[in-house]
């Protein structure tokens, strides 16, 4: 029988920032750990006999892609997405881990669901899949989850992702309660009195086609909030799909402070804007919502300059039926985890936004280090054996009909795009690979 968590890489360009490096390597796994990586074209590595070969010449390869940002769906809401389709998605779109965020039902505020998460995971997922808790009771905004319960059995961060907190003092508590064990808070940053009814940015296009709008304040508020009460606790706050230009300029200005500040932007919010909803086309609504051009360029600058650290995906699947309907009444949200790597490379890479080694910071070492996976993020000796590959000159068109995913609700349907990942090797075991 074949050694199924032993692999050899060979010839690929290696692109790993964490030890500063991107240059033709060939990297061996033994055991689902990272055993060695040797520079040079045809490198001569001593392998067990009969190991397997995966050739990478003229390949990009990464340590394993880290979605930080996505909703599994179960338990709960398993017509929209479950831990089985939602990882065969990851894998597929090139992601060797995943977080999931906790709004389930019942909700991730206990230890049990949790457990529950950890263990359907180990059973049926593809990928390995990271539990964020709730910071509080119900995600209600009121009593505080308990935080303690939830980091013991594996929570790597706690969210209010989709109900943020809105009141104060409440979110005061649930900071200094995080920060006694040394996780992030995930805020999603939404001032939920000024984007009440609103079902896209408000502006020019929200007054052109007669829906109430977000307005931009409505999360820029909120990041202004979780700045000042994050420099008065100390504990990292980690700032979810920005997308305003103000949000961006507060991010950067707080780190320029110093204060313990991480954000991420999802790829719709660098590709996207708001003039994309003349279609009235449902797969268009999220929170935030696609904003102006201004605030699209904003994000980009932010990817660039480092103010945002990560691209995350917000993959929030939503079933054809809960999606077709009356624009303003459809529910917020999109997937993203089967094309948020061409999106990158098409948007960013190909047009000289970022260098592979950022793309591989945003989509691995940061968001690994964020939450505190200390043997993911990198391909240093010892480091679990998840790698990506990619090819950045693959051409690809995006058909929904094709997804793993149980849900389609995409906006990127017959984008035509350049770079693709070809491979996802979790633990030296192959996930997912193209077919040539
Ligand atoms: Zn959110």
């Amino acid at each position: 029988m074949k050694d199924e968590k032993s692999l050899l890489i060979q010839n690929g360009r290696v692109v790993d920032p964490a030890q500063g490096l991107d240059e033709v390597a060939s990297v061996l796994i033994l055991n689902g750990k990272v055993s060695k990586i040797v520079k040079g074209a045809d490198a001569a590595i001593e392998t067990p006999t009969g190991i397997r070969v995966f050739d990478a010449s003229d390949k990009v390869v990464c340590p394993g892609f880290v979605d930080m940002h996505v909703h599994l769906r179960e338990p709960g809401f398993e017509h929209k997405e479950d831990i089985e389709s939602g990882t065969k998605a990851a894998a597929r779109g090139g992601f060797t881990s995943v977080a999931s965020m906790p709004n389930t039902m019942p909700v991730t505020d206990n230890s049990g669901t949790v457990d529950l998460i950890e263990h359907r995971s180990r059973q049926v997922g593809l990928v390995n899949v990271f539990p964020i808790g709730a910071a509080s009771l119900g995600m209600k905004g009121e009593d505080l989850a308990n935080i303690g319960e939830l980091v013991e059995a594996g929570a790597v961060a706690i969210s209010d992702d989709g109900f943020p907190v809105q009141n104060n003092y409440v979110m005061r508590r649930i900071l200094e309660y995080a920060s006694m064990f040394g996780i992030s808070f995930i805020s999603h940053p939404e001032d939920t009195n000024l984007s009440a009814g609103g079902s896209m940015h408000e502006g020019y296009y929200s007054n052109l086609l007669g829906l109430k709008g977000i307005p931009a304040a409505s999360e820029e508020i909120a990041i202004s909030t979780d700045i000042i009460l994050g420099e008065m606790t100390g504990t990292p706050i980690h700032i979810a799909h920005v997308s305003t230009s103000g949000g961006v300029r507060m991010i950067r200005s707080a780190k320029e402070r110093g204060i313990k500040i991480t954000a991420e932007a999802t790829p719709h919010h660098f590709s996207l804007t708001d003039a994309s909803l003349v279609s009235y086309d449902t797969n268009f609504k999220m929170k935030p919502p696609l904003r102006s051009e201004a605030d699209l360029e904003a994000v980009k600058q932010g990817l660039k300059d480092g103010t945002l650290d990560c691209i995350a995906t917000d993959h929030a699947p939503h079933s054809e039926n809960e999606k077709e309907v009356e624009f303003d009444k459809a529910p917020f949200g999109v997937i993203g985890l089967e094309t948020a790597i061409p999106v990158t490379l098409d948007k960013l890479y190909h047009t000289g936004i970022l260098s592979l080694t950022q793309i591989v910071e945003k989509l691995s070492l940061n968001p690994a280090t964020i939450l505190r996976l200390e043997s993911k993020g990198s391909l240093k000796e010892g480091c679990d054996g998840d790698v990506t590959i990619l090819d950045p000159e693959k051409e690809v068109e995006i058909n929904p009909r094709e997804f793993a995913s149980k849900s389609r609700n995409t906006p990127f349907a017959g984008w035509k795009l350049k770079g693709a990942p070809i491979a996802t090797i979790v633990a030296g075991a192959i996930a997912s690979s193209a077919s040539p």
